[in-house]
């Protein structure tokens, strides 16, 4: 059994700057997230885009923005169960929470902070026949471990930006990279199409468009794709191609998944709390912050999870320690003091007689 303070659900931008605000009032935190990596949406959709409207950056990437985070929060020496989606919840005698993954990983709180933004991400999934039952056996919709790919064939699909930079980075490792897409066109960042246009002409990478695959070969594990595709005057041609993996990435939908059972207030596919306060949900001791909450006027927009993720945080410090005062300090005049022991703090005047 794992044991914190506060639980967090979603490794997104607001459940790791919890882990700051939460840091500073000495509340430990440990974070479940069902993806492989850290970052949410951030990480996961759109790591190379810039973002405009974080405070005091003009312009970052949100690659870079959770990177940043990510050394923010290392003084507070978080937890981190990754890969596993949290799927039960349930309230012990004494008040706290166990939560358990979908994997039977536990961990126990007496607070849980849901930062679950648009929910636990489920691949898109092409219209295949038989695709499920390749599912694991040459058929992957998340790329979580590149190595799977070294020296393998591979058959990537998609036109959007994971496809262009997967297809960039698989080009070094398998044997054969395949990038099929329905239109001539890719939808990405420009430098990513172009990088994907010079290793087609190095012959590093296989382009197919615009074409389509419309069946698998394979019973117990994948050996082809069936490819259907379009010439300049649109007469179809479909043939088979060799591959050991068909890779997918259409893109994520949310689901808000397990934590709409869990007896909370929804609303529209999110969860209902007191904006006028804390950020608390119907359930004393379960808080929702970030994209995955409403309320009256509520933005998704990744500052407002800042915010309601260190007000979320004050109130989750009243519960723990009942009845004691806390005092905010500007951490220009705190400092901070890390778990590991480590301390980061303003330069202190020198008292000196200036002749
Ligand atoms: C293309 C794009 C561009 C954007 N541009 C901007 C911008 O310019 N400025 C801006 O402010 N915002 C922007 N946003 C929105 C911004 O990304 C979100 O507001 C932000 O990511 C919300 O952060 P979050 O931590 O609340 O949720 P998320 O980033 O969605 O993270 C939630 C995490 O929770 C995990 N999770 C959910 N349920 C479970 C479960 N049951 N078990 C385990 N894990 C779970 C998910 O896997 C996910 O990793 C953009 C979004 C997109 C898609």
């Amino acid at each position: 059994m794992i044991k914190t303070d506060i639980l967090i659900i979603g490794a997104g931008p607001t459940g790791l700057f919890t882990v700051f605000e939460a840091g500073l009032l000495k509340l430990r935190c440990h974070l479940i997230d069902a993806l492989p990596q850290p970052g949410g949406q951030c990480s996961e959709i759109y790591p190379k885009k810039p973002i405009y409207d974080i405070p005091g950056f003009p312009e970052i990437l949100a690659g870079e923005l959770v990177d940043n985070l990510m050394e923010q929060i290392k003084p507070f020496d978080p937890g981190f169960t990754l890969g596993e989606r949290a799927e039960t919840i349930e309230k012990l005698e004494d008040d706290s929470f166990v939560v358990t993954t979908n994997k039977g990983t536990k961990h126990n709180a007496p607070i849980v902070a849901i930062a679950g933004g648009l929910g636990s991400f489920e691949p898109r999934k092409p219209q295949v026949n038989g695709i499920e039952s390749l599912e694991g056996k040459g058929v992957e919709y998340i790329i979580r471990d590149p190595e799977v790919y070294r020296n393998k064939r591979v058959v990537i699909a998609g036109g959007g930006d994971s496809a262009l930079d997967w297809s960039i980075f698989l080009a070094d490792v398998a044997s054969e990279v395949t990038l099929i897409h329905r239109r001539n066109e890719f939808r990405g960042a420009l430098d990513s199409v172009e990088k994907v246009q010079e290793l087609k002409n190095q012959g590093k990478i296989n382009l197919i468009t615009p074409a389509e695959v419309i069946g698998l070969v394979g019973h117990q594990k994948l050996s082809a794709v069936v490819v259907k595709e379009s010439d300049n005057i649109h007469i179809d041609k479909e043939y088979t191609l060799e591959t050991d993996h068909f890779i997918p990435l259409f893109g994520l939908s949310p689901k808000l998944g397990p934590i709409a059972n869990w007896g909370l207030e929804i609303e529209k596919n999110a969860i209902k709390v007191d904006n006028t306060l804390d950020y608390q949900t119907n359930i004393p001791g379960i808080y929702a912050i970030g994209d995955v909450n409403t309320y009256p006027g509520k933005l998704k927009l990744i500052l407002c999870g800042f915010h309601e993720a260190t007000l979320m945080c004050q109130s989750a410090y009243q519960k723990i320690n009942p009845g004691k005062k806390y005092v905010m300090k500007y951490t220009t005049v705190s400092g901070i003091d890390g778990f590991d022991g480590s301390r980061k703090e303003a330069e202190k005047a020198v008292v000196k007689k200036i002749e």
